[in-house]
């Protein structure tokens, strides 16, 4: 009898598990399509060149690593605040926004949930049906109960727009809304322009509390257009949290860096938001890293290196569309019958391809090709050298 006799196996990460399956099948043309990591055209990750630059800079004058601020690096939480709210725009300019580096995106996540749990001890959290899965995970452990909003709708295509709009108007004042700023893990489906003015009203008039995920800025149509969800609800007056992760957008997965900001109604009340983040912070992991921070801000705040970022996530931007135009090309030409034209219309990494656990599960056991049972392909594993054999084991599924 040891203290862990009765601790039971956890359940395995689906999607790491995925990967550990993926990295033992011998098959020579496997593909693993259920990862969430973007891959160049020649199926590596790619080391972007203005983060090898930031990276020569920071060589250049090497320093010694003390601790970091609880909220991390000023210049860094600076060019987040910019990012997400706009330089010029007036929450920056007005000091109310309290932004503090995170362990990326996920830590800014855990961030306000944590602070959320303080301010908001009975609230509900609602995610949408379906999500990342981490978001259930991390709002259930900071001991929230998470609920779902219908999202989803197979039939269609698309998303149940009135299910969630009603699910919305349904729910009590203060509720949790996780919503995905852009590039919706895992559908690849987005609400419309107009359809978040319709969301922000309910959210306005029914009290709830927004709290928006944005992972993929950029992956989307640009780094503004997809950052635009944030000035709507800026523009509506609301109070509002937004968790960014640079994991994709700067291809620094494993360096962990991210943020969380809350936008607060001035500069004083930002100033005492931003002292119980600190709390939170420094009873979770004290203060966060160096060096991915460093990366970023560098790039962020150095004009010629921001210019070589924007180009290079527009590369990957534009090599994501253009798999999606491959996919549905290829599939036709493979012989799918079905219109897969909405592949193209989904929008970021993901695509919910539409097939079903046993499609999905005979890609896997007779061609090597791994996407996650609920149908989820990483559009952004797809190159050049694997889409023909991908759309050629599609069809015959
Ligand atoms: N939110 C969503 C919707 C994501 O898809 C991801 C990563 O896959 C994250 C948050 C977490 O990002 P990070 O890896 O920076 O923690």
């Amino acid at each position: 009898m040891s203290l862990f006799t009765a601790v039971e196996m956890a359940p395995r990460d689906p999607i790491l598990g995925l990967n550990e399956q993926f990295n033992a099948d011998t098959n020579p043309n496997k593909v693993n399509l259920g990862v969430g990591v973007y891959y160049d055209d020649n199926g590596k990750l790619p080391l972007l060149a203005c983060v090898q630059a930031a990276e020569k800079l920071m060589m250049e004058s090497p320093k010694a690593r003390g601790y970091l601020p609880i909220d991390g690096i000023a210049a860094y939480d600076a060019a987040v605040k910019s990012l997400v709210f706009g330089a010029d725009s007036e929450p920056v300019k007005s000091g109310r926004v309290a932004t503090a580096q995170g362990i990326g995106g996920t830590g800014g996540l855990k961030i306000g949930a944590d602070f959320l749990k303080k301010l908001l001890p009975t609230a509900k959290v609602l995610i949408s049906d379906p999500s990342w899965e981490n978001h259930r995970a991390l709002f259930t452990q900071a001991g929230f109960v998470v609920e779902t909003h219908p999202y989803y709708d197979a039939a269609k295509r698309g998303v149940n727009f009135e299910g969630m709009l009603a699910a919305l108007n349904a729910a009590e004042a203060g509720t949790i809304v996780v919503l995905h700023a852009c590039c919706h893990n895992p559908t690849g489906y987005d609400i419309t322009a107009a359809q978040w003015d319709e969301v922000i009203a309910v959210v306005k008039a029914r009290k709830l509390t927004p709290f928006l995920d944005m992972a993929y800025q950029g992956f989307g149509h640009g780094i503004k257009e997809d950052g635009a969800v944030v000035g709507k609800f800026v523009a509506a007056g609301l109070c509002f949290f937004v968790s960014t992760s640079f994991s994709k957008s700067f291809s620094l997965y494993g360096e962990r860096v991210g943020a969380l900001s809350v936008l607060c109604e001035n500069k004083e009340e930002a100033d005492r938001v931003l002292s119980n983040l600190k709390l939170v912070i420094r009873a979770n992991y004290s203060n966060p890293q160096i060096h991915g921070g460093t990366v970023v801000a560098t790039v962020l705040n150095t004009p010629a290196l921001r210019a070589q970022w924007e180009q290079e996530l527009t590369e990957m931007r534009v090599r994501i569309k253009a798999m999606r135009q491959k996919l549905v090309d290829g599939l036709k030409a493979a012989g799918v019958k079905q219109d897969m034209s909405f592949i193209t219309t989904q929008i970021g990494m993901f695509s919910y391809s539409g097939l079903n656990k046993d499609q999905m599960v005979r890609l896997r056991s007779e061609f090597g090709i791994y996407g996650t049972d609920t149908g989820r392909m990483c559009v952004a594993a797809l190159n050049s050298k694997n889409i023909d054999y991908v759309c050629a084991s599609i069809a015959k599924v």
